[in-house]
């Protein structure tokens, strides 16, 4: 619909399409209000909405996911995300810690972080652990650390939303970015919940989940209208033990080829050990990310979790350093 469409104009495009025998999901973004028709689509002529007020334009659309297909918008989404833009020219690069540990901790990571030359920050206050008696993270206590931190050093945060009760805190907390894990990429009712609010959300890939799966956990959260959604490829399950994860460079074009969202690297989580991350940051910008998801800690033999793939301060800057050369070569910013 038109950006200035008024609500009566939705009213008569609804009714239309429920005489014609469909039913209708109306996804109401900050930007775009998006109609949908859902029912046997060759009934349906786009012709017959071009004509009415409101209407910017109507399409068959034949994959399964709508709203975030590029079919339905052609052009590249720029997110912002509290002031920065996430999906333009410029590449954003999310440093920080695997998990929110104490204040001290927290102030010289986003030390760290703001000297690099980055803009984002991360942190676990809730950890998705595969032992129940490992560090699950410091919670609420942690999200105020976090929020603390970044503040003094003007970086909004990005963090991981595990349960749909703690929405609310999130919000309170003021939680820049939300992050959805990779152990939650279909968890449906999560992902309804992070669509009825405005907040962009990473959404990580599922550990073995193909990318049509993917696009579609992506679609239930732009069905409820939060269209602000960015793609985080962290490596996927193989026969390979050599490694982590392997890291699914080749899901990068054809994700842009697929949608107009975002889409980001976490080489981290892929390789698993520090000194593979430069190696496959490169890799992600050079095949045309618009951003990275770093682990980098101020003292990584002594983090509480994922120690063995944090950078230090110094290898994180190294790492920056070394992204430009990659970033300009393909005329982009970072
Ligand atoms: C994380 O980013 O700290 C994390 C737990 O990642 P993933 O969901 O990709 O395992
Ligand atoms: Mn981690």
């Amino acid at each position: 619909m038109n950006h200035d469409v008024t609500e009566e104009q939705i009213g008569t495009v609804v009714t239309k399409i429920q005489n014609l025998g469909h039913e209708v999901n109306i996804s109401r973004g900050t930007k775009r209000i998006v109609i949908g028709a859902i029912g046997d689509e060759h009934k349906l002529d786009p012709e017959i909405f071009d004509s009415l007020p409101g209407v910017e334009f109507s399409m068959h659309i034949v994959k399964q996911y709508k709203i975030v297909s590029r079919e339905s918008h052609e052009k590249d989404t720029v997110i912002d995300a509290s002031g920065i833009p996430i999906g333009g020219n410029q590449i954003q690069v999310i440093g920080g810690p695997c998990s929110v540990e104490t204040p001290e901790q927290m102030d010289l990571a986003a030390q760290s972080v703001a000297a690099a030359g980055c803009r984002l920050m991360r942190g676990g206050a809730f950890k998705p652990r595969t032992s129940p008696y490992t560090f699950q993270g410091k919670g609420v206590e942690g999200l105020e650390i976090f929020r603390q931190a970044a503040s003094k050093q003007n970086l909004p945060i990005v963090t991981e939303l595990m349960d749909v009760r703690m929405l609310d805190t999130f919000m309170k907390h003021d939680v820049d970015i939300i992050q959805i894990g990779t152990r939650n990429m279909q968890n449906f009712d999560l992902l309804k919940e992070v669509g009825r609010i405005n907040k962009p959300v990473i959404l990580k890939r599922g550990i073995s989940a193909t990318i049509s799966e993917w696009l579609m956990a992506a679609e239930y959260i732009a069905a409820g209208g939060n269209h602000n959604i960015i793609f985080c490829e962290r490596g996927i399950r193989t026969f390979e033990t050599a490694y982590r994860n392997l890291l699914d460079v080749t899901c990068i074009p054809v994700l842009k080829k697929e949608t107009h969202l975002p889409v980001i690297v976490d080489p981290s989580h892929a390789g698993g050990k520090a000194w593979m991350v430069p190696s496959l940051s490169r890799a992600a910008i050079a095949a045309g990310a618009d951003g990275l998801l770093v682990e980098t800690h101020p003292n990584p033999c002594e983090a509480w979790c994922d120690a063995d793939q944090a950078l230090n301060p110094q290898e994180f800057k190294d790492l920056m350093g070394s992204l430009k050369g990659i970033a300009e070569a393909i005329g982009r910013t970072i």
